[in-house]
């Protein structure tokens, strides 16, 4: 699934490639993503004027001279450009033309992603309950301690939930807990305060150094859309199940969390 990171590399790509192209023609070649793209989708879009794309979350919101049209990559979605004699592959959904005779292609295979118009953003994000963005200044230690207090849930599972804190993601969770060496087990409101001091510093040096190793380039563009992208190879404890933790020598392990992968070392992570 794309994380934070990954998102903002595919937001990156697309800025170097379609800013200020106009969209001359639309086919929704598959209507029924995780919503049902509408019929009025085409009218919408057709002659407005793409000025950038902006992440909000883990969703791409790309500002049209005309409205929004938003996006999120739910488990597999994935933007690619083409020139003008794209043919259609399998799992494209969403084609859009735009003024320099390109295609830039929505693909998405499991079709968890969103994709709609929206005359103004707020009234689609207005329903959602969105915690803080982890790399703005409002992810503070004290803004996730009033968040933590009373809660016994794992911490892992806190740090996971949409409403705390948005979209540091599975992989970058996991690297933030072994850094600070919390268990992703205890319970949230069982974290020190000192420990919750360095979650919040370590969660955001994490996704900054992912953003940073992501690039702009439009190959790193291309491979965004999975969990084993091009961040993989510094990870120091996700997806290391059996694997020699890197401190202290002995086997990470992984066990499920709300039905996720959770990955840490149990001599480490207390
Ligand atoms: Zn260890």
């Amino acid at each position: 699934m794309p994380e934070l990171p990954e998102v903002e590399t595919v937001k990156n790509g697309l800025n170097k490639i379609i800013k200020n192209k106009k969209i001359m023609d639309v086919k929704v070649h598959k209507k029924q993503l995780r919503n049902k793209i509408p019929t009025t989708f085409k009218k919408n879009l057709l002659n407005s004027k793409i000025i950038e794309v902006r992440r909000r979350a883990k969703y791409l919101v790309f500002d049209l001279s005309q409205g929004k049209l938003i996006n999120h990559l739910g488990m597999t979605g994935n933007w690619k450009l083409k020139d003008s004699s794209y043919k259609k592959e399998k799992h494209d959904h969403v084609e859009l033309v735009l003024s320099n005779k390109k295609r830039l292609i929505y693909n998405d295979p499991r079709r968890f992603g969103v994709m709609l118009y929206s005359k103004n953003e707020e009234t689609y994000f207005a329903g959602k309950k969105h915690g803080a963005e982890p790399l703005s200044r409002e992810y503070s230690f004290k803004y996730l301690k009033n968040k933590l207090i009373n809660k016994i849930a794992p911490i892992k599972a806190v740090l996971m939930d949409q409403a705390v804190v948005l979209g540091i993601g599975n992989i970058y969770v996991a690297e933030t807990l072994y850094k600070c060496g919390v268990s992703p087990l205890r319970p949230a409101n069982q974290v020190t305060d000192e420990e919750l001091k360095l979650i919040v510093k370590h969660s955001k040096q994490v996704l900054k150094q992912a953003i940073k190793s992501g690039g702009s380039t439009i190959k790193d563009f291309k491979k965004a859309g999975g969990e084993s992208g091009y961040f993989q190879t510094k990870l120091q404890v996700y997806g290391r199940e059996g694997e020699l933790c890197r401190k202290c020598h002995i086997p990470v392990e992984n066990i499920k969390l709300s039905g996720r992968s959770s990955f840490w070392c149990p001599s480490c992570q207390k």
